[in-house]
C-alpha cells in the first residue's frame, strides 16, 4: 500500500491550492527546507569532514546553489554536468568522477581546472596522464583512484544498489591496485599526483551498514598505502544515505553516521575523509504536484489518471516502488453538466496519461471518495525524479517549476 507523503509543508500546501488546472503538474521546491535539512546534516558532521554533493542527484540550478553554504564541493560525472555546476556554483571544488570519460571531457576538465579525477580504469589513467601532460603542464594533477572493493556482504543487506563487491562497469578492480600505485608513483607520470581512494559502493544503507563500508574502504586504503610506502591523504567513502520511500518519517541517522565518521577520522588523524551522498541529501525538498483527470473502474479496480506521469516522475518506475502521495481535495465547483467521476472504493491506483501500463505512480493509494480535479502531490521527488525521467515520450507539455522559500525570501529582499 502507497504510504503518505510526508506533511506538506505550508509553502508546498499554500502553491498546491494556488496553481491552476492548467499550472499543473508542478515540481514544488522547499528551499526553506532545504536549507534546514542541510544546516542538520552538516552539523550532524564533524567539521573536518568534507561532504560532496553529487550532482547527478539533482542539477537545478536552484538546487546547487541552496547547497553551496554547506557543502565543500560537488562531484560531478559528465562534461554536461561539470560545464552546468561550473557555471552555476563558480569557483566551487569539483570532482569529476563516472566511467566511461571521453578525451574532450578529460580535456574540459584539465581546462576548467576540476581539483581532482576520480580514476576509474588503467585506460583512463593512462589518458589523464597524457593530456595533462600536453594541456595542464604546470600544474599537478590530484588523482584518487576509484576500486570496486569487496564489501562484506553483511554489511550490505538490503541495498537497492550495490555497484561494488560484485563485477560492475565502475572503478577498478581491487586486483590492478599495485599497478595503479606503481603507474602513478614510478616517475612517469610527473603531471599527476596519487591523493588517495575513493570508492562509491552501494546505494540505500542505513547508518551502521554506511558506516561499516567506510571503516573498510578506509582501513584498504591504509594498508595499500603502507604496502607501497606511499601518502594517501584522502578516501571519499561515497554517497548512498539511505532514503526510505515506503516509511518517508523514518530519516537516515545523520547524528549516527556523523558519531561514526568522527571515531574513524580520530584514528586517521592524517587523512581528509570524504562523502559525496546525492539522493539523501535533496530528495525530500521536492514534490510533484498534479490533478485528477479521471477516476475509472476497471475489472474491479479503480484508477485515477492524473496530469502528467513516469515521464516526468520516473522514480517509481525505476525504484519499482509506490510514490508516497498525499491527495488535496478540490472543492472547486465542477464546471461540467456531466458527473463528476469519483471512487467508490477506499484503494486507488494512480497512472499517468502515458500509454503503457507501466506509467504507474502509486499503487493502492487510500483515497476514498477520490474526484476528478482533486490533487495529487508526490513528495521525496527532490533526487532522481525529474532529470531521471523520460520527458519526451508521448510530448506531453512539460510540468512548471517552483522554487519556493528561501529563494523567494532572496528575490524579496533584492527588490
Ligand atoms: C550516484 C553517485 C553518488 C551519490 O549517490 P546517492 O545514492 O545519490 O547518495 C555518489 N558517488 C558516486 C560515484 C555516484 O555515482
Amino acid at each position: 500500500m502507497t504510504t503518505p507523503a510526508p506533511d506538506l509543508t505550508p509553502a508546498v500546501r499554500d502553491r498546491v491550492h494556488a496553481l491552476t488546472s492548467e499550472e499543473l503538474p508542478a515540481y514544488l521546491y522547499d528551499l526553506t527546507a532545504l536549507h534546514g535539512h542541510l544546516a542538520a546534516v552538516r552539523a550532524a558532521l564533524p567539521e573536518r569532514i568534507e561532504l560532496y554533493y553529487a550532482a547527478k542527484a539533482n542539477p537545478e540550478p536552484e538546487i546547487l546553489a541552496a547547497l553551496r553554504p554547506y557543502v565543500d564541493g560537488y562531484e560531478v560525472s559528465s562534461g554536461g554536468e561539470l560545464a552546468h555546476v561550473g557555471k552555476t556554483v563558480p569557483g566551487a571544488p569539483l570532482a569529476f568522477g563516472g566511467p566511461g570519460k571521453t578525451p574532450a571531457e578529460i580535456a574540459q576538465a584539465l581546462e576548467t581546472g576540476v581539483e581532482r579525477f576520480h580514476v576509474e580504469s588503467v585506460h583512463e589513467l593512462h589518458m589523464l596522464a597524457d593530456l595533462a601532460a600536453r594541456l595542464a603542464p604546470e600544474r599537478r594533477i590530484a588523482v584518487l583512484a576509484r576500486f570496486n572493493l569487496p564489501v562484506d556482504d553483511g554489511s550490505l543487506d538490503g541495498s537497492s544498489l550495490a555497484m561494488g563487491g560484485r563485477p560492475t562497469p565502475f572503478g577498478l578492480d581491487p586486483d590492478q591496485a599495485d599497478e595503479v600505485v606503481a603507474l602513478l608513483t614510478d616517475g612517469r607520470y610527473p603531471h599527476l599526483e596519487l591523493r588517495g581512494v575513493h570508492a562509491h559502493l552501494a546505494s540505500g544503507l542505513e547508518a551502521p551498514e554506511q558506516l561499516a563500508v567506510a571503516e573498510s574502504i578506509v582501513s584498504w586504503a591504509a594498508a595499500l598505502a603502507e604496502r607501497h610506502r606511499v601518502p594517501l591523504s584522502e578516501v571519499t567513502v561515497g554517497g548512498g544515505m539511505a532514503v526510505d520511500y515506503a516509511h518517508p518519517e523514518r530519516r537516515f541517522d545523520w547524528a549516527a553516521f556523523g558519531a561514526g565518521l568522527a571515531r574513524l577520522a580520530d584514528a586517521y588523524p592524517d587523512l581528509t575523509l570524504r562523502i559525496e551522498p546525492g539522493r539523501a541529501l535533496t530528495a525530500y525538498c521536492g514534490w510533484y504536484a498534479t490533478e485528477v483527470l479521471d477516476v475509472k473502474h476497471s475489472h474491479g479496480e479503480e484508477f485515477a489518471v492524473v496530469r502528467g506521469g513516469t515521464h516526468h516522475l520516473r522514480t517509481p518506475a525505476t525504484k519499482g516502488h509506490d510514490q508516497p502521495c498525499t491527495v488535496v481535495p478540490s472543492d472547486a465547483p465542477w464546471p461540467h453538466p456531466w458527473p463528476r467521476s469519483a471512487a467508490e472504493g477506499d484503494r486507488v491506483t494512480v497512472t499517468g496519461q502515458l500509454c503503457t501500463p507501466k506509467d504507474v505512480l502509486a499503487r493502492a493509494v487510500p483515497a476514498p471518495g477520490l474526484r476528478a480535479g482533486d490533487r495529487v502531490v508526490f513528495g521525496i521527488a527532490g533526487a532522481y525524479a525529474w532529470n531521471i525521467s523520460h520527458h519526451d515520450f508521448l510530448m506531453h507539455p512539460r510540468p512548471g517549476f517552483h522554487f519556493l522559500g528561501a529563494e523567494e525570501a532572496d528575490a524579496a529582499g533584492e527588490g
